[in-house]
């Protein structure tokens, strides 16, 4: 292709309109007519990553597989499009002013006037070109609201890229919001208006706008937004409620958005989308053969979003197994003796995802140890796993004072301890990144994990190295493991160098296993993910 093309998705009136979604579902369209697609998002806040940022504010932090702790965009990227994200694919405005000041104190900028126009466009434009080497498209999602202070450099910089290169070398999609007034029973039109001539004021003309509402908009009201808005009335899309998100490339398909965009890209229609797999996804989630609830007990629990992978996984595994997943969060902190069966009760499934930090964790303990004494399916994912093994070690080897470090520095029996220093796939030593704040060193991202042939996780992944990823400061104490298999625990998946335990598995349990790793990031809606698909199918099976 002569040139990189590159379409940008921006948004308007309001937040939370699903972006990602649009921007993922583009991806998928343009995927499905041959073309190598990459994602990038970038945030216009100040914080030099997402990696600090709570959980409870931002919904999930999303670990890629080069270990760059994202915004939870790049899940949606990755579950919508066959590509597999890297710290080029995220940037926040945070990351381009800390990158631009340490050029400046290098002197690059030998001395001149260091200014928004053109030091801090010129990075954000390097970045994103940067983000969009090895693909014929990328998509490049701009956060926040057009209008937003924050965002003005971001818009500047697209702008300067529109003029820049080949007119049909970039596409604009506007994202905006179309409000229905139930008491005068109107669909309103003007805050769409607004935005575009917000977006024009800043020198961008928008090819298409992808119109949210809560029903089809009507003919006429996308005539009219095409004539105040400037824009053909075919290139005004209805992006509607629909039942699952997963199928918004069709409906998005329906509308001719991959044409639009190819059309203005001046890129060849020639091969027909193949959207099959995708209308098998939509068919699977929507006519369920059966139902299975599964109870999430962690700490995150008020804000779904916290959460956001491990539901979709959980999700997936359900389409896999044309089964409707209903997930039963369970605040851990409101687990007690007293209340454990009335909250747990009906569960067909028990998971433990990840999380920081002491609070919640004996009730995480307690709803492992009912799992693994009423035989329900349990599914430690992180923390999850580490709650598995302290459950263990105190109620079945009998360790008195067994604990993490985490939680208790006093603690007799440490069976999850801090490690400084771990070694990476090729057996190297490495330095885990540094996270002052929290006191610790975090191991993240893609590592190597070597099965036990002779294990369920095995027949489960169809092969003996597997590649999850990561995201956590403590480990198995490697002191205890000989006695948690003697006593029928068995560690079926460790480190290549076969210190650090992946995973373990109890063989008299129905279906009880627990991984270090968190294989919620890599499931996607077309393929499951072995260990999802298969606590799913068991749960079913085993339904009381
Ligand atoms: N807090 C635990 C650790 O740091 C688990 C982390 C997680 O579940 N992601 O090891």
């Amino acid at each position: 292709m002569a040139h990189k093309k590159f379409v940008f998705v921006t948004g308007g009136v309001v937040s939370s309109l699903g972006k990602g979604i649009a921007a993922a579902s583009l991806g998928t369209l343009l995927e499905s007519r041959g073309y190598k697609v990459t994602l990038i998002k970038v945030d216009p806040y100040i914080n030099v990553d997402p990696g600090t940022m709570s959980p409870f504010q931002h919904g999930e932090v999303f670990v890629t597989n080069d270990g760059t702790e994202t915004d939870l965009d790049l899940g949606h990227y990755e579950r919508f499009v066959r590509f597999q994200a890297s710290s080029k694919n995220n940037f926040t405005a945070g990351k381009v002013y800390e990158q631009v000041i340490k050029n400046e104190r290098k002197g690059k900028y030998l001395g001149g006037t260091v200014q928004v126009i053109p030091h801090i466009t010129d990075e954000i434009k390097r970045r994103i070109k940067e983000g969009a080497k090895d693909s014929d498209i990328a998509i490049v999602e701009i956060g926040g609201t057009v209008g937003d202070i924050e965002s003005q450099p971001f818009i500047e910089a697209i702008r300067q890229m529109t003029l820049e290169l080949p007119t049909n070398a970039t596409a604009i999609a506007h994202l905006t919001l179309v409000p229905f007034i139930k008491v005068s029973g109107e669909l309103k039109t003007k805050p769409t208006q607004h935005s575009v001539k917000e977006l024009r004021s800043l020198g961008l003309q928008p090819d298409c706008l992808i119109c949210r509402l809560e029903e089809e908009i009507p003919r006429e009201e996308k005539k009219k937004i095409a004539l105040f808005c400037s824009v053909d009335p075919k290139n005004v899309i209805s992006m509607h409620d629909v039942k699952t998100v997963y199928s918004i490339p069709l409906l998005l398909h329906e509308q001719g958005v991959d044409s639009i965009l190819l059309d203005k890209l001046g890129l060849s229609k020639k091969r027909r989308p193949q959207l099959g797999d995708w209308q098998k996804v939509v068919k699977a989630k929507l006519n369920p053969k059966s139902q299975v609830t599964i109870s999430v007990v962690g700490k995150y629990v008020d804000l779904h979003d916290s959460y956001k992978s491990l539901n979709e996984a959980l999700d997936h595994a359900g389409i896999i197994n044309n089964a409707a997943v209903n997930i039963n969060f369970v605040d851990a902190s409101k687990i007690t003796k007293k209340s454990i069966n009335a909250l747990l009760k009906d569960s067909d499934g028990i998971l433990v995802p990840g999380g920081f930090g002491e609070r919640g964790i004996e009730g995480m303990i307690m709803a492992c140890n009912f799992a693994r004494e009423k035989s329900i399916p349990y599914f430690g994912i992180c923390l999850g796993m580490q709650i598995a093994i302290i459950e263990y070690s105190r109620n079945v080897l009998k360790l008195k004072g067994a604990n993490s470090t985490e939680f208790d520095l006093e603690t007799k029996h440490p069976v999850i301890a801090m490690v400084t220093e771990w070694k990476d796939a090729s057996g190297k030593k490495e330095k885990r990144s540094q996270d002052s704040d929290l006191g610790g060193t975090m191991r993240l991202g893609g590592q190597e994990c070597k099965l036990n042939k002779k294990s369920l996780s095995y027949k489960l992944y169809k092969k003996d190295s597997i590649v999850e990823r990561h995201r956590h400061r403590y480990e198995v104490n490697p002191n205890y493991h000989d006695a948690f298999s003697d006593q029928g625990l068995s560690v079926v998946g460790t480190s290549i160098d076969e210190k650090l335990v992946e995973m373990i598995e109890i063989n008299s349990h129905p279906w009880f296993i627990a991984c270090q790793f968190h294989p919620e990031f890599t499931s996607n809606p077309r393929d499951g993910h072995p260990l999802f698909n298969d606590f799913i199918k068991k749960s079913i099976k085993l339904k009381r």
